[in-house]
């Protein structure tokens, strides 16, 4: 697309029966027919978008950071349990997961709690 400063490529499945395309991906089916796209007579455009970022914040399995108090959950979060080729849709199993544990260990944490020093370190 860059190269020949296209706005979209086209994905074509019009080869298969419009039975097997309904019933497989019905709602892809629906939607692009009301963007005035029947995908079982012609190509659709496609472009392409950023599905998964490993993201630059290194985790445990808590969601702790190596910043006090800093925990994070998903995209942003480095956990190690994804590679640069993670397995297709247990991004959002990493966030349900991590966020479970990580209220856990927060709820052990508070248990705990101090109060906030009154000045932050430089
Ligand atoms: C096309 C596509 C298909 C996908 N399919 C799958 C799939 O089938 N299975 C799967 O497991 N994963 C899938 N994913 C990946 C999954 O959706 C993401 O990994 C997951 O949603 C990431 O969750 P998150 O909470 O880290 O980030 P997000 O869901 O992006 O949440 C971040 C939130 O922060 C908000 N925000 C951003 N900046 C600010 C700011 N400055 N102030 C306040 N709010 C802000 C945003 O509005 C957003 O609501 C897909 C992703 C895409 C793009």
């Amino acid at each position: 697309m860059k190269r020949g400063g296209l706005d979209h490529v086209v994905l074509d499945i019009s080869h298969k029966p419009k039975a097997f395309i309904t019933s497989h991906f019905p709602n892809i089916y629906e939607r692009c027919l009301r963007f005035g796209f029947d995908m079982a007579r012609e190509p659709i455009p496609v472009v392409p978008a950023t599905h998964y970022t490993c993201g630059r914040i290194v985790t445990d399995l808590n969601a702790r950071s190596d910043l006090d108090g800093l925990h994070a959950i998903g995209e942003c979060a480095f956990t190690g349990l994804h590679g640069a080729n993670r397995l297709a849709s247990n991004s959002l199993l990493e966030c349900m997961v991590v966020a479970h544990s990580a209220a856990q260990d927060l709820s052990n944490q508070l248990q705990r709690a101090v109060a906030a020093p009154a000045t932050l370190p430089p």
